[in-house]
Order: structure tokens, then sequence, then C-alpha cells
């Protein structure tokens, strides 16, 4: 009697029992059929297709962007007993050699290839002359051009069914916002695949945001002494601002390393391995951290800076618990990131259909920061997982936020802005509210305009939070030509004129600090 797939999970990969999808998907491909896989990072992904590999007769073509994870992978499954090798760039070109002679001689059961390699002459001709089990597009996203990890050689790999049309292809990814996995199935060509989706939640990570209070490294310090011996994350989103945050870190006693694409490459390694090896290390990262770290005890993942989408934070906070004990992700942000991040898009290389997406992709972020609703729903539902809310395990559900009717604070926040001439940021049209008379006033004669003093009712801090919510609401936006200076919008009109109303969130109390770290 042939091996069942449960036979070779418990004989080959020693598990017990198949997780989610993953029977119903290695069923179907081992019977020929295509699929597409959508599985959050750590979901399990790899059995997918190593087991209808196995299944099959012939060697399954496994398409992988990362070389490293490539290698890890592979000598995994020869550890297994399973016949797996690899062709890259970094082999020399005996063990090519062999590699391809073992592959034609069927004596390889998977072959790990990157794109550029697989789709030279050279390497389709041998496949030509190979018996093939199955192919598996790993990391299928990288096909789509809105996405940061785009390869341009994974949009030929329509050819792979052109060829072989009859050997079943899967294509796997944990990116699965709705128009990204719209594209893959395009682009690869993958209409009359079946589609898995496996859930998206992970129940044991807290989600939290808070408001900045000034440069937020007060309340970054809290929060990473709450997690105390623990290890953690903490993204900052630029080169120069990781080796701040991590100086601030260790000056204040916290085992803190930099990592960035900036450093010495010796140094980068050394301080990823002590990440992964001691207990305790809080790595301080631009996001080229990640792709691929499979520490299953991290118990926080904490965002300094915004991230650039839904996606980005959903993929950078999936990094803590994996392991399925309690972590949390943590997100500071204040206006100032908001207008900085937006003036970041703006003023960068790309076209302005790019831009326009980021913008989009920026604004859906801030409406996930914002929301008085369950965290755990507005993130599943973006990836167009229906949730029923009430999580119990996020800040919203476990510390509810009021809002407040804000249509009359936004429409004086709107005509201060417009009556000072649209030529300055947000602590001086503040200041012109609450009727301040500084030294700025005056000299602009600010405290002579019909709206000076019209906010008294509302203190500094609120005015803040209205200010931040909205500009990410898109009823101002930062002048790039004058240093940040808000200006009125399309969107302003329709408020201005009292024909839209406007429901704001209320600021979190502040912070009271605790005991231990008065004096300190
Ligand atoms: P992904 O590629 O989706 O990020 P992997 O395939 O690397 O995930 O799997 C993540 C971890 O889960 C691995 O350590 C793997 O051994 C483990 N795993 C996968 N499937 C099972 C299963 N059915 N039972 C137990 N452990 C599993
Ligand atoms: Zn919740």
């Amino acid at each position: 009697m042939p091996d069942t797939a449960l036979d070779l999970l418990h004989r080959i990969f020693g598990h017990t029992a198949f997780r989610d999808e993953q029977q119903h998907i290695v069923e179907h491909v081992a019977g020929g059929g295509d699929a597409l896989v959508l599985m959050p990072t750590g979901g399990g992904k790899s059995l997918c297709y190593q087991l209808p590999a196995l299944l099959r007769d012939g060697c399954g073509i496994v398409v992988s962007p990362l070389i490293a994870l490539m290698q890890n992978q592979v000598e995994a499954l020869l550890q297994l007993g399973v016949r797996a090798a690899c062709l890259n760039s970094t082999l020399d070109a005996d063990t090519a050699m062999s590699v391809e002679r073992a592959l034609v001689a069927g004596e390889l059961d998977l072959l790990y290839v990157s794109p550029e390699r697989l789709l030279t002459q050279r390497c389709l001709n041998l496949l030509d002359r190979t018996k093939l089990s199955l192919f598996a597009i790993d990391e299928a996203h990288c096909v789509s051009q809105w996405g940061h990890d785009f390869r341009p050689e994974y949009r030929q790999l329509t050819v792979l069914h052109e060829r072989w049309p009859d050997v079943p292809r899967i294509a796997l990814t944990a990116t699965a916002d709705k128009p990204t996995r719209n594209e893959i199935v395009e682009r690869l060509g993958l209409e009359d695949a079946r589609q898995f989706v496996s859930s998206f939640d992970r129940p044991n990570i807290r989600y939290r945001i808070v408001h900045k209070d000034g440069g937020g490294t007060r309340q970054l310090l809290d929060f990473i002494r709450d997690h105390r011996g623990a290890s953690g994350i903490v993204y900052a989103f630029s080169r120069k601002r990781v080796d701040t945050v991590a100086d601030q870190l260790q000056t204040a006693g916290i085992k803190a390393l930099p990592y960035h694409a900036g450093m010495d490459s010796d140094l980068r390694a050394q301080n990823q391995r002590r990440f992964l090896q001691e207990d305790g290390v809080v790595m301080v990262a631009t996001i080229a951290f990640g792709m691929g770290i499979d520490k299953p005890d991290v118990r926080f993942v904490a965002h300094v800076d915004l991230p650039k989408s839904i996606e980005g934070y959903y993929q950078e906070t999936g990094r803590a618990g994996r392991d399925g004990g309690p972590a949390e992700a943590w997100l500071s942000y204040g206006l100032g990131d908001v207008v900085s991040m937006r003036q970041l898009i703006q003023q960068g290389e790309a076209g302005d259909d790019r831009k326009q997406l980021e913008l989009r992709k920026l604004d859906a972020l801030l409406g996930y920061c914002e929301t008085v609703q369950c965290r755990r729903q507005a993130l599943l539902a973006w990836f167009g997982e229906p949730h029923a809310g009430a999580c119990g395990n996020c800040d919203n559900c476990l510390e509810p936020p009021s809002s407040w009717d804000g249509t009359q604070a936004a429409r004086k926040a709107l005509s201060c802005v417009y009556r000072t001439g649209q030529r300055f940021g947000a602590a001086h049209v503040i200041d012109v509210l609450r009727g301040e008379l500084t030294d700025k006033v005056k000299q602009h004669r600010h405290d002579e305009i019909s709206t000076w003093g019209i906010g008294a009712d509302l203190d500094d801090r609120a005015w803040r939070g209205v200010f931040r919510q909205i500009v990410a609401a898109g009823l101002l936006e930062a002048d790039v030509e004058r240093h940040g200076a808000l200006r009125l919008t399309s969107a302003s009109g329709p408020v201005l004129r009292g024909e839209r109303e406007l429901r704001l969130r209320s600021e979190s109390p502040k912070p009271v600090r605790r005991r231990r770290d008065r004096g300190g």
C-alpha cells in the first residue's frame, strides 16, 4: 500500500497531526490540482508542497527568492532523510553540475531554485529532461509590483504552466490583502487554482497603540520595562533613528542592539546571532530585519515610527509570539509622524501612481490607528476575514476609548489654519486657537485675527489630538515646500461649511508614572 499523507507526516516530519488546512491542501495538490495558499507566517506552508512532492512521482521544483532561507530548508530536509538540493548563484560550478545530474537521474525529491536561475534556458532545458512532480512558488506576493518585495522575474513564471501544463502548481504567501491576492492570481495565471485561506488571526498577540507624549522615549522605556528580561524587536524607520533609539535604551540599562543595512556586515551578523542565542536582547532595527528570522519566543514588537502600511504592520508584529505564548504588539505615534510620513512619500523618487498608492496605504493604516473598534476585528477586516470583535486582547477592548463630536473643534482648527495663511505647523496654530500671546503670535499679529482664542475650551493636549486626527483623516496636509506647514485640502470644505460631522477619539488619559520609575 502506498504511503498516505498522514503516514509521511508522522514518519518523516514527526508531527502528530495536520494543522488547519494543511491536509486539504496536500491532498488537493497531490491529486494534481493547482492551489493558492494564504497562510500567516509560521502557519506551516512548507509542508503544503513538501508532502505532495513526496507523494507524487518525480521532483518538486520550489521557486524561492531568498537564498539563505533556501539553504536552511534544504539542510533541514536532508536531516530528515529527504533528498533535497538547491540551485542558486552561490554554488560553485562542480556542485551545480552534480545537482543537475542528480535531478535528471531522478535522484531528488525537492529542488529549491531562485527565480532567475530557473528562468535560464539551461535550467528550463534541464527540466524538460526531468520527471516533475509539482511547482511550488513560495513568497508568491513577490509578483506584485506594489509590495516592497517585488521581483520582476516572478512575472515570467507563467512560462512554467505554458511549458508543463500537466504539472500542478502551488503558490504560497503570507501576504493576503485583497489587491495582492488578485494580482497573484492574475500574474501567475491561477484563475482555476483552488484558494486556501487560513485564518490570519494571532490570538496570543495583544495589540496596543498609544499617542506619543513628547518624543515618546519615556513611553517606550516604560513599555519595555513591563517586559523586563524578554526578547523583543523595536522597529524604527531610518538608520539614524535606529542608532538613536538603541543608544537611548542602552543608556537606560536595557540590553539593546542596533540592526540596519548601513552597519558593518560583521557587526550586523553578530547582533543578529546574539538576538537569536541570548536571552532578553532587544533588537532595534529597520524593516531590513526580520524576514526569515525564526525566533519563537519574541515577546514584543514595538513600533516607534509608523509602519508603511497595515500589511507591513501585520508582518512585523507577526514576528512576536510565534511559540503561541502571550506577546504584545505596541505602536506609538504622534502628529509629527503623520506629517513626516506624508512628506517622505511625497518627496520620494516614485512616480505619481505609486505615491498615490502609498498615501492610500498610509491612510488605511492611520484609520486603523485611530479606530475605536476592536483592533483585531479591524486588522482582520483588512485581509477580508470576518471577526466578531470584542477580542478581549487589544487596547480598545481592554480599555474602551470614548469618542466625542469633534465637528466644531475641527471647524475651528481648519478656519484657524486658513486665517493664519496656511503657513504654520500645528504648534503655532494651537497657540492662536488657545489665545496664547507668544512671541510668534505677536510678531505675526495673530492676536488680531478672528480665530484668536476661539479654542480656549480645549487644552493643548486635546488640540494636538484634534490635529493629529484631522491630518490623519486627510482634512489637512503638510506643505512639503514650507517645512510641513499645514494647509487645507479638498476634503476640508464640507467640514468647514458644516456639511460633514466628525467623531473624534478622546485622548487617552495621561499615563501615570509608576513608583519604580520615579527619580530614576
Ligand atoms: P511558514 O512557511 O508558513 O512560515 P513553516 O512551514 O516554516 O511556516 O512552519 C512553521 C513551523 O511550524 C515549523 O517549525 C514547522 O515544523 C511547524 N509545523 C508545520 N506544520 C506542523 C504540524 N502539522 N504540526 C506541528 N508543527 C508543524
Ligand atoms: Zn479587541
